[in-house]
């Protein structure tokens, strides 16, 4: 494809750096510019909170591409730079430094920020939160040290940097003001084996706690709850959640509702601008409805099938939701999307932290977590499709291989 267009993407982290490597394979030869607010290329955060939090790894694992990769490809990289203006009508944008870029398509893969907490002391030394490369340094380095953490809030960051902070010894209590760990996502029952799973490896956890100060004397020095206590430490880490950075895509007149607006070929309300990754609010062909998701490997396909589409391929985004986390010994995968009223059903065995938890709605499988099991996505996920009638019996007795319940193509429900 020979071309003098220009085609922008804004956000340099995987599903930008994603969607540039997809534009030069699919072989577009226009000009493709990856313009970064961060000083790094584009790099994965999975590991921030796991191997390269504990120091087991080195910065060059966590990159997406290798520093050659941008220029051997063409690829003009802006790092540093922060897109602020978009005229969607005239087609440019703007970077910080007044540099206007024209262009003929443009992504938006601007991703999520965490949540910040507004209480007293939330702005003192050592109240930390982690999303960049650099937050990993700086809670790596008070790892190092050693000491007393509270992490505020049991979610995905939350659990993994208390996970981290205990295998490098630290003394780590978590507040979480609902009754379990998770329990947003995995509902009561499943939270409560991960809630087991960290108290067996020496975690204070306090649930159905909130935080209500910090207090010291420029330095975070104890944290005080909910419920009158108060928490002495050496650092906090607050894991609240994210939420999707929409400030450009709001100012410039996209739609936007918890995440950019895109349709299921991941294009915004303006024809010509795309959007993936954490920042997107797709249209979900399976679900019939809109799902924004936050995880690693929608970041990954998003941005390559919103490339395609820029390109006008006309690719639906169909993939079923995934994504996984790694905690101690205790590694999972989730496939599908569950809701809290959902019917829990569990096959194997949770405490030997070997089993998969299915969740049910009207006798079909929605959604899939398999741990320290292996080899078995492809068939939760085949059960998830296919929308197939189970029998629960059979589903539950680990003697009874999922492919027998997930119908393969062409092959018959056994
Ligand atoms: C510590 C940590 C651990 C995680 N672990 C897991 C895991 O185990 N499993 C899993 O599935 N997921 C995990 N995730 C989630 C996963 O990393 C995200 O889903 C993924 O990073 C989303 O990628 P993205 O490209 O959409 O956005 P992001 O990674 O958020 O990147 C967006 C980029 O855009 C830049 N940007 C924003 N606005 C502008 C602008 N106006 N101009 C220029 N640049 C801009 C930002 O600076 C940022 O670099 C983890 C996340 C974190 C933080």
């Amino acid at each position: 494809m020979t071309t003098d267009q220009t085609f922008v993407i804004v956000g340099a982290s995987l599903a930008g750096a994603k969607a540039a490597e997809t534009l030069r394979q699919e072989g577009f030869d226009g000009r493709v510019v990856l313009v970064g607010a961060e000083d790094e290329r584009p790099y994965e955060r999975p590991p921030l909170s796991k191997d390269y939090l504990r120091g087991e790894v080195g910065r060059e694992k966590v990159y997406v591409h290798d520093e050659a990769f941008y220029a051997e490809h063409d690829i003009e990289l802006r790092l540093g730079r922060t897109a602020e203006t978009l005229d969607a009508s005239g087609r440019e944008l703007e970077l910080d430094d007044g540099e206007r870029l024209r262009y003929d398509r443009l992504l938006l893969a601007t991703g999520a920020e965490p949540r910040r907490l507004s209480i007293p002391g939330a702005e003192l030394d050592g109240v930390l939160y982690l999303r960049s490369v650099q937050d990993s340094d700086g809670l790596r380095a008070r790892l190092d040290r050693g000491g007393a953490v509270v992490v505020v809030g049991a979610g995905w960051i939350g659990a993994e940097v208390a996970a981290s902070a205990r295998q490098r010894g630290l003394e780590v209590t978590v507040l979480e003001p609902l009754a379990v760990p998770l329990e947003r996502v995995l509902g009561g029952e499943v939270g409560a084996i991960y809630r087991d799973i960290h108290i067996d490896h020496g975690v204070h956890m306090q649930v159905a706690t909130g935080v209500e100060a910090f207090e010291g004397d420029k330095t975070v020095e104890r944290v005080r709850t909910s419920d009158g206590r108060e928490l002495e430490c050496d650092f906090a880490v607050v894991g609240i959640g994210v939420q999707p950075r929409t400030a450009l895509a709001a100012r410039a007149g996209l739609a936007v509702d918890n995440g950019v607006l895109v349709d299921e070929h991941l294009q915004t309300s303006v024809p010509g601008v795309f959007a993936a990754g954490d920042v997107a609010n797709a249209q979900h062909p399976f679900y019939g409805d809109r799902i924004r998701i936050e995880h690693w490997a929608n970041a990954l396909n998003q941005g390559p099938a919103a490339a395609r589409n820029m390109l006008g391929r006309s690719a639906a985004y169909e993939r079923l939701p995934y994504f996984f986390s790694d905690q101690y010994e205790v590694g999972m995968e989730y496939s599908g999307f569950a809701r809290a009223s959902d019917r829990v059903l569990l096959r194997g065995d949770p405490a030997a932290r070997e089993f998969i938890a299915f969740w049910i709605s009207e006798d079909r499988v929605v959604a899939g977590m398999n741990v320290n099991v292996w080899d078995v996505t492809e068939a939760i996920q085949r059960l998830i499709r296919e929308r197939v009638e189970v029998d629960e019996r059979r589903l539950a007795d680990p003697d009874v291989p999922l492919e027998e319940l997930a119908p393969v193509e062409g092959g018959s429900v056994a």
